[in-house]
């Protein structure tokens, strides 16, 4: 069968989510095309030759793409059998369905999707994933994809690897917990270094891992990474580690920076206590101060995420949020979207568990693919509103982070009614190193990302 693969958008990354169920179907014969809709456009014709088509909806950001552009898809492909799959794939079934979609899978989706390129109907959640090293050919090269901008200004190209999927753990606001409950899965690791070694004959100098959490299986992650390093001593890497993970494995720390590790991305969140309970974070303030020191102790760079907007959140806990980014020296750790980011609450969210939870909500809005809250001071949205439209500004002008900082600074001063107090901002130093990609999977997509698939980049 012919089968179409469309990504959205997944962070800047060449999208293992198409090369992978590609390299399943294609390995039973099937005619597989895959298209990554940040870096090129949707076809004007031919799409009514495809007898499957398949949209990855793995992130928030991804699958308000897709919800825009379903329904020209589906006029535009009216006999294909139109599948959305992914984490985020489930949770917003009916209004997928309602766009045109046929068939709705999860994350586990090859199975079903090799499946139903046979002509047969899928069997959600039936048969367990048998993974394969992913076909990645026919995606744009790596070269034009996400960088890794490094602390000397020089630029490297980043080849995208994952080496487990889902979580164990039960964090109330984070999307894969619905679908994973706890559970998570290593990706053998034959098939983890298979993949890397395509890419590093493609041109990668380092590999940033998507893991949820690369420290699920510290085992396993140190595995591969040995085996890495032995074969490639100068490929360096990133991986996103969970602060209590960073704390209770810190001895292994210095052996990540060994096999070349550059940065660790780190879910903070917030700094306040009582919000990091509520989301069930299984770290504290302090922890996050804690993590940061060890990180960079072992001569790693500490790049925190952050949820700063909750219906918990006060005007002062946003001064104080910039206040602990300041104190710990993270200005030019944290991209200024992570700064603006707001509480997401999609169908299935654990936080809907939380006694009280729903009295913040207003009813769900396929809109925004979750429900919508306000703050009980209005003052606090207005202030998200401005913050949010400051970073989106800052960086389509390309400002660094310390002016971004700057910036949100004087937002956060003038919305409690308080004088900014002067930052030293010079004691920053250089940006450390990074990827080139700002945006983030739970931040509200930008209008250009919105429309990019009509015009593509
Ligand atoms: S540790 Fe990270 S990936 Fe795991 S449940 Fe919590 S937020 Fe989600």
């Amino acid at each position: 069968m012919k089968v179409l693969l469309l990504s959205p958008y997944e962070l800047g990354r060449q999208p293992f989510s198409l090369a992978h169920p590609a390299a399943l179907l294609r390995a039973r014969g099937h005619e597989v095309e895959l298209i990554d809709l940040s870096l090129g456009a949707l076809p004007r014709t031919g799409l009514e030759d495809f007898g499957l088509i398949g949209i990855a909806l793995g992130m928030h950001t991804a699958t308000r793409i897709a919800a825009s552009l379903l329904p020209e898809l589906r006029r535009a492909a009216p006999t294909a059998r139109l599948v959305g799959y992914g984490v985020y794939g489930p949770p917003n079934r009916e209004l997928l369905e309602g766009l045109g979609v046929d068939v709705v899978l999860g994350p586990e989706c090859e199975p079903d999707l090799v499946a139903m390129a046979q002509g047969e109907a899928p069997r959600p959640s039936q048969a367990r994933v048998v993974f394969q090293v992913p076909d990645r050919s026919g995606l744009p090269t790596l070269a034009r994809y996400a960088h890794l901008l490094t602390a000397d200004g020089s630029r490297k190209i980043v080849g995208f690897v994952e080496a487990s999927r889902g979580c164990k753990y039960l964090c109330r606001h984070c999307p894969l917990v619905p679908v994973y409950e706890g559970g998570f899965r290593a990706i053998p690791r034959e098939v983890v270094l298979a993949d890397a070694e395509q890419q590093v004959r493609a041109g990668a100098e380092h590999l940033s891992f998507g893991d949820p959490d690369f420290l699920n299986g510290p085992t396993h992650a140190l595995r591969i990474l040995e085996s890495l390093h032995g074969r490639w001593p100068a490929l360096t890497f990133d991986a996103t580690i969970k602060i209590s993970h960073i704390l209770h494995y810190q001895d292994i720390l210095p052996r990540l920076r060994e096999y070349g590790c550059l940065f660790i991305t780190t879910a903070a969140e917030s700094f306040d206590d009582a919000v990091l309970a509520y989301l069930d974070k299984g770290h504290t303030g302090a922890d996050i101060g804690q993590a940061a020191a060890l990180t960079r102790g072992a001569g790693i760079a500490f790049a925190p995420t952050f949820v700063p907007f909750t219906p918990w959140t006060q005007l002062e806990d946003y001064v104080q949020l910039l206040r602990g980014v300041y104190d710990l020296g993270l200005v030019n750790s944290v991209a200024p979207i992570q700064l603006a980011i707001r509480l997401l609450v999609p169908e299935g969210s654990y936080l809907l568990r939380l006694p009280g939870f729903r009295d913040y909500l207003g009813p769900f809005a396929g809109d925004i693919l979750g429900y919508p809250w306000r703050s009980p001071d209005p003052r606090v949205d207005r202030l998200q509103a401005e913050v949010q439209a400051w970073v989106e500004k800052a960086d389509s002008e390309g400002r660094r982070r310390p002016e971004s900082f700057a910036g949100l600074w004087a937002l956060a001063h003038a919305a409690v009614g308080r004088s900014a107090p002067e930052l030293d901002l010079s004691r920053e130093g250089p940006a450390g190193p990074r990827l080139s990609e700002p945006w983030y999977c739970c931040a509200e997509p930008t209008a250009k990302q919105l429309s990019r698939w009509a015009a593509g980049p």
